[in-house]
C-alpha cells in the first residue's frame, strides 16, 4: 500500500491534464469548500459531477458556474423543478442509483466523499469498488465499516486519502520519515516498519463551545449555543458532534482504520486555537505538528492533488500576531465520547456501525428540542450496551445493524 500512495503522490503531481472530482455532498459546507479550491486551481481540478440531497437549486446555480458532465440528486422525492435549465446541457440523475453511476463514471479521477452521516457510506463504497481514489470527509464511512471498505480497497486498487484536518495534519507528520513510515492503510503493506516508527498519534480538539462550561449547565444549553462553534465553521451535524466530542470519538475511529494502529496509540489533546491541526511522536521523542489556520481548504486541497503543495484558497497564519498556543488533557467525565470511541475502535465489528446510528438519531433529536443535549452521549452508551456485538459483519449486516440500531434509539428518546 505504502508504495501505491507513493505513485498516487506523484502521478498526480506529474499529471497535467485535469483531475476530474466527483464532489458528493456538493451543497454541503466541504462540498462549497471544495469547489471553492476547484475554482482556484487553475484549471488543475476541474468538477466532473456534483451531487446535493434536496437543494437542487443550489446545485442548479452551481452547475451553471461549474459545468459538470453530471448532477446527481440523491433524494428521489426531491424538487426537480429548478434543474429543468441544467438538464438541457448536463446529465441529470436522480436517487441512489444515480449516484453509483456517477462515482464510477470513466470521467471520474477523484472521488470526494463529503455527505453527511452514514448516508455518505453508499458513494465511498461504490468509489472504491470502482477502483477510485477517494478523499474521505465523511468519517461516518469508516466508523462504519472501515475493515470493509480497506478490505475493498486492498481488491480493487482504490486508496484512501483523508481529508480530516487531523488524519490529514498525521498524513502530513508521517511523510516526514517515508519511506519507512507508512502513512495510512498500513494492514495490506506487508510491513510492520512504518507503524513501528509511532509512538502514538495526538488527535487535537478545539473542546467546543462547552469545554469550561459546569457540568451541571450543560443539560440547558440550547440548539443555537450547540451550533455556535468557538473556532470551525461547519455543517449542523458535525457541529454538535464537536459539542459533545463523539466527533472526536469517531476520529479516533477514522485514525484506527486510516493509518492501522491500535486506539491506546491514539490519543487526544485539547487545543482551543485550532491551529496544531494534530501531532504524531515518534519512537524517538521527536513530535511532528501541522499547523495552519482553520480552514478546510488547505486538507481538501491537498488531498485532491495527492499531496502536491501548490499555492491555494486557505489563508496563512498571521506571523504578525502574538498568539498562545495551548495544549491540555481532556475532561474524560465531561466528554465520555472519549473513552467511547476509543472502546468502538478497540471492538470493531458492529460496534461502529450501532454507535454512528444511535448518534445521528440522538442528535437530530436535540436539534429538534426532543432530548436535552447532555443526553446525546449517554443514549448512544445506552444503544451499544444493549446491542449483541457481532466480530465480522457483512455490509448487507451492518446495514441492517444500522437500521436497527436507529430503531432501538428511538425508544430511548421517548422514554
Ligand atoms: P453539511 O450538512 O454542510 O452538508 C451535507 C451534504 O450532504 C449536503 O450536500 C447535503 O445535500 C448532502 N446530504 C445530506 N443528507 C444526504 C443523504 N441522505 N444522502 C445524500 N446526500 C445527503 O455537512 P458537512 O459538509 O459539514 O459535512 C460533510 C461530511 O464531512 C461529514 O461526514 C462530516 O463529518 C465531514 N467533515 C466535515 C467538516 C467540516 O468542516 N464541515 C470537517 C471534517 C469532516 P443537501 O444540501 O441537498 O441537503
Amino acid at each position: 500500500m505504502q508504495n501505491q500512495i507513493i505513485r498516487e503522490e506523484v502521478r498526480a503531481s506529474q499529471q497535467t491534464a485535469p483531475r476530474r472530482v466527483a464532489v458528493l455532498g456538493a451543497t454541503g459546507s466541504i462540498g462549497q469548500s471544495a469547489l471553492d479550491v476547484i475554482a482556484a486551481s487553475d484549471g488543475r481540478l476541474t468538477a466532473a459531477v456534483l451531487t446535493a440531497h434536496r437543494q437542487t437549486a443550489k446545485l442548479a446555480e452551481l452547475a451553471r458556474r461549474f459545468r459538470p458532465e453530471i448532477v446527481v440528486v440523491t433524494d428521489p422525492q426531491a424538487d426537480r423543478a429548478p434543474l429543468a435549465e441544467t438538464e438541457r446541457t448536463t446529465r441529470v440523475l436522480y436517487g441512489p442509483d444515480g449516484l453509483d453511476l456517477a462515482v464510477s463514471a470513466p470521467e471520474v479521477d477523484v472521488v470526494l466523499a463529503a455527505i453527511v452521516g452514514g448516508a455518505g457510506l453508499r458513494g465511498s463504497w461504490r468509489a472504491l469498488e470502482a477502483g477510485k481514489t477517494l478523499a474521505l470527509a465523511n468519517k461516518e464511512s469508516l466508523v462504519l465499516a472501515g475493515s470493509l471498505l480497506f478490505d475493498l480497497a486492498r481488491k480493487t486498487g482504490g486508496r484512501i486519502l483523508p481529508v480530516d484536518s487531523e488524519h490529514s495534519a498525521i498524513w502530513q507528520a508521517l511523510a516526514s520519515c517515508r519511506p519507512a513510515a507508512t502513512p495510512y492503510g498500513a494492514s495490506d503493506s506487508g510491513t510492520s516498519g512504518g507503524k513501528d516508527l509511532v509512538r502514538r498519534l495526538i488527535l487535537t480538539a478545539s473542546g467546543g463551545p462547552f469545554r469550561n462550561k459546569p457540568l451541571d449547565e450543560l443539560e440547558r444549553v440550547t440548539v443555537a449555543e450547540a451550533l455556535a462553534h468557538p473556532t470551525w465553521k461547519m455543517g449542523k451535524k458535525i457541529t454538535i458532534d464537536s459539542a459533545t466530542m463523539m466527533n472526536k470519538a469517531f476520529e479516533i475511529i477514522e485514525a484506527r482504520w486510516l493509518f492501522d494502529l491500535p486506539a491506546e496509540k491514539i490519543d487526544v489533546m485539547i487545543h482551543p486555537q485550532s491551529i496544531i491541526h494534530s501531532m504524531v511522536e515518534f519512537v524517538d521523542g521527536a513530535v511532528i505538528a501541522q499547523m495552519g489556520t482553520p480552514d478546510m481548504r488547505l486538507p481538501i486541497q491537498l488531498a485532491l492533488c495527492g499531496m502536491e503543495r501548490r499555492p491555494g484558497p486557505a489563508a496563512p497564519l498571521d506571523w504578525n500576531a502574538a498568539r498562545t498556543l495551548e495544549l491540555l488533557p481532556p475532561d474524560e467525565e465531561r466528554f465520555p465520547a472519549i473513552p467511547l470511541g476509543r472502546r468502538v475502535a478497540r471492538d470493531g465489528g458492529s460496534a461502529g456501525a450501532v454507535v454512528n446510528a444511535a448518534n445521528e438519531v440522538a442528535v437530530a433529536a436535540f436539534l429538534a428540542g426532543k432530548i436535552p443535549f447532555h443526553k446525546i452521549t449517554g443514549i448512544c452508551q445506552s444503544v451499544l450496551e444493549h446491542h449483541q456485538f457481532e466480530k465480522e459483519p457483512s455490509l448487507e449486516r451492518l446495514f441492517e445493524l444500522d437500521r436497527r440500531a436507529r430503531m432501538e434509539t428511538q425508544t430511548w428518546i421517548s422514554d
